[in-house]
């Protein structure tokens, strides 16, 4: 049912990706309909995560669109303007999330397992199965949009979608406790913004691992209680003189890049566990077997988080624990988005409001 107030267009703005590369085409085209047990919602902002640059440049083979042209982005926030007949629980104008879970079957193992519906057998993905959102309209299965809290910034949830939960889920998942330490690599950029407040915010010591002036301070204003550059120092040394000889307790490794994983296995502690959550471009690291077994290293893969880890979130959010910074660009500058994430010039996130 369309309402008296509010007005849905029949076509809507997207950034088509026509062929592989960083280059998009912003395009007309249809506003879908949403099926039965689905809401359309009216995007209006969408973070840019690292992901996207590798999907538009198809170096990321698990998640390939199967067909050109296809819309990546899979962070978004935004309106309900219109409900499906079969969905209860929703009214249009509430403020919703969009995440790259866009329908689960509720059935298969994973689904019915706490926490693993990331994992569905038939899921329909964001980015592989269904167009993104950098586009301003797009429909959900009203299972998995994400109410959102009344008094939140709609822009600053965009990036809860994937960065925040992923990394919340993944802090989660090193079974560290408060006052233990955690590292987390590749600190500076989205994910590893939001992993330095949480950290605070649930009382891990954070060490950030980045590089240059700029991180460090960012890093720190973030929540960090030490740095260390990668490019000037050396981060296997430092990071034990800063635990005090015993390394960190957890490691969350956000860098797209397979040096820094390397590393986190020299200086983690002995029983500590690393969490895998960025994906470089070749996804291929050496393993030292015997440092693994003799240190009892647990090393592990996250993918997002749960329905409720996203409840989580919001609430962190709302309660002014943690604020991640953004910057603001219109939909229409996407591929320098991109560009600049891809260059490493991006200290927190790219959101990108759907109207410019
Ligand atoms: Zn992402
Ligand atoms: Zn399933």
């Amino acid at each position: 049912m369309v309402s008296d107030t509010i007005i849905v267009p029949k076509t809507q703005k997207a950034q088509l990706n026509c062929k592989f590369g960083l280059e998009t085409e912003l395009t007309e085209i249809p506003v879908p309909e949403p099926k039965d047990d689905e809401l359309l919602v009216h995007l209006l902002y969408s973070g840019v995560c690292h992901s996207d640059g590798s999907i538009m440049k198809n170096t990321m083979p698990m998640l390939t669109p199967s067909t050109l042209p296809f819309v990546v982005g899979h962070e978004g926030a935004g309106i309900v303007v219109q409900i499906g007949k079969e969905v209860t629980g929703f009214k249009e104008g509430d403020r919703v999330g969009i995440n790259f879970v866009n329908r689960s079957c509720q059935t298969c193992e994973f689904c019915k397992r706490t926490g693993a519906e990331a994992f569905c057998d038939s899921p329909t993905h964001l980015l592989t199965a269904k167009w993104g959102t950098f586009q301003q309209y797009i429909t959900v299965s009203a299972l998995q949009a994400q109410k959102i809290p009344d008094g939140v910034d709609l822009a600053k949830v965009a990036p809860t979608q994937c960065a925040g939960c992923t990394i919340y889920r993944a802090l989660k998942e090193t079974n560290t406790r408060p006052g233990q330490f955690v590292a987390i690599n590749g600190a500076a950029g989205g994910l590893g913004s939001f992993g330095l407040q949480f950290a605070k915010a649930m009382g891990l010591r954070a060490i950030a691992i980045d590089f240059g002036q700029a991180k460090h301070d960012h890093c720190l204003r973030q929540g960090a209680e030490f740095f260390i550059d990668a490019q000037t120092q050396n981060v296997v040394e430092e990071m034990l003189k800063v635990t005090n000889g015993c390394g960190p307790h957890g490691v969350v490794s956000v860098a797209p890049a397979t040096k820094p994983l390397e590393e986190a296995l020299l200086y983690v502690r002995k029983t500590g566990t690393i969490v895998m959550v960025g994906l470089p471009d070749d996804g291929k690291f050496t393993l030292d077997i015997n440092l693994m077994v003799f240190k009892g290293v647990t090393i592990k893969g996250t993918l997002l988080g749960s329905r409720e880890d996203m409840d989580e979130v919001l609430q962190f959010l709302a309660r002014g624990l943690i604020d991640i910074p953004i910057e603001i660009m219109g939909l229409s500058e996407l591929p320098n988005a991109v560009k600049r994430l891809e260059n490493c010039q991006v200290n927190g996130r790219i959101v990108l409001d759907t109207s410019k």
